[in-house]
């Protein structure tokens, strides 16, 4: 029996990644709609099989409480409101999967996790990366050592987001600039790469003048991480680049390279390694599945099996102190102590 879902929000990453990977997805469907245009709403139900008496508005969501067929809520609003309907999906009795990032603050993010675990719901962050297949892949390679010890990560991800108006150059909607939006995916992998907690940051921020995208929010971060083992992450993150979300990661003896380590698709993955006497780089090839219905479908197993997710309210609600950190480190120009999360973030 698939798990069902309503999709709250028909924006694009519902419309054109959701939407499309659930009809990917083994375990996983969409029985409902929430939306601020019913004549979307419409269009999207008929394409996808969903019944109409499932559109609500969102003033209207308690609505889906009555509907049986709505297991779990997908949450793909603009960041601010993620907080709001993850309450109001617990409050109903819903499981929630909330997109990245979470919250706008670590407050809201650890209101979540405290309203979901008193509404004995599940809630897990939409981090799809760590159910993609390359990610999992260098993963497994740092655990099992074979490239020697991990010293050093490069996680870039910078795009052109264009200059029409939209909700991310919002702080009051997004935030943030790149650090929560596209930064998120080099902080979060640094941490599921090394599988610790990184102890301190130095950031940077910098916006070019003149443009008012970056009125209230920040164009780029640079920032490092250290971490226990002694790894040192650079991370980098931009709104006004040529699009690059390349994760190079150094070993003792070899590197890897993962071109659109954070993008939908086209992920690649290069080894340089020495053997005996020669220095030689190959591609392994690894199976492109779509990571939404890896995501998805990984939710619906944690549902069905009473599971805790593996990217569960916890590790967005680390990252969110996370950044809190980066954005005071960048403001006093100096590093800063990083917080503990108060136990593990991550589940099986
Ligand atoms: P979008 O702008 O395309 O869609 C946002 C949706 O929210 C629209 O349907 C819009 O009508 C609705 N909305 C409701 N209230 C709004 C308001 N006050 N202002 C603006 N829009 C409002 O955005 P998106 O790219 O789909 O992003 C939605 C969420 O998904 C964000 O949290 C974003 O960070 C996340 N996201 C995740 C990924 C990923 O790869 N996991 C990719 C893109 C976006």
């Amino acid at each position: 029996e698939r798990i069902g879902y309503a999709i709250i929000g028909l924006g694009r990453i519902s419309v054109e990644e959701m939407l499309p990977a659930l009809g990917e997805a083994k375990g996983s469907r969409a029985v409902a709609l929430v939306s601020g245009s019913p004549e979307k709403a419409r269009v999207v139900a008929r394409r996808y099989g969903i019944p109409q008496e499932a559109i609500h508005s969102y003033e209207e969501m308690e609505r889906l409480r009555d509907n049986p067929a709505v297991q779990a809520v997908y949450i793909a609003l603009p960041n601010a409101q993620h907080r709001e309907y993850t309450e109001r999906a617990a409050a109903i009795g819903k499981h929630v999967l909330c997109e990245k990032p979470m919250a706008t603050t670590p407050e809201d993010a650890a209101a979540m996790v405290a309203a979901c675990e008193r509404a004995r719901v599940k809630l897990m962050i939409a981090y799809r990366c760590q159910y993609e297949p390359n990610n999992r892949e260098a993963i497994r390679m740092v655990r099992s050592g074979e490239l020697g010890k991990l010293r050093f990560i490069e996680a870039t991800n910078v795009q052109s987001s264009g200059t029409a108006p939209q909700w991310r150059f919002s702080k009051a909607l997004a935030g943030g600039g790149a650090l929560p939006d596209i930064g998120l995916y080099c902080l979060n992998a640094t941490r599921y790469i090394t599988g610790e907690e990184p102890v301190d940051v130095f950031a940077r921020q910098y916006s070019p003048p003149g443009d008012a995208r970056w009125k209230e929010i920040e164009e780029s971060v640079a920032f490092t991480l250290r971490f226990p083992s002694g790894v040192m992450a650079n991370c980098l993150c931009g709104y006004d680049a040529f699009n690059d979300k390349t994760m190079r990661l150094h070993f003792e003896r070899g590197t890897i390279e993962m071109p659109n380590a954070f993008a939908y698709t086209g992920q690649q993955f290069y080894i340089a390694r020495r053997e005996g006497d020669v220095a030689g780089r190959l591609q392994k090839r690894i199976e492109e599945k779509n990571q939404f219905a890896l995501e998805i479908d990984h939710f619906s197993d944690c549902i069905r099996a009473d599971r805790r997710p593996h990217t569960p309210g916890e590790e967005g609600a680390q990252d969110q102190a996370l950044m809190a950190a980066i954005y005071r480190s960048a403001a006093e120009g100096r590093p800063v102590e990083l917080p503990r999360p108060p136990g593990p973030t991550r589940g099986p």
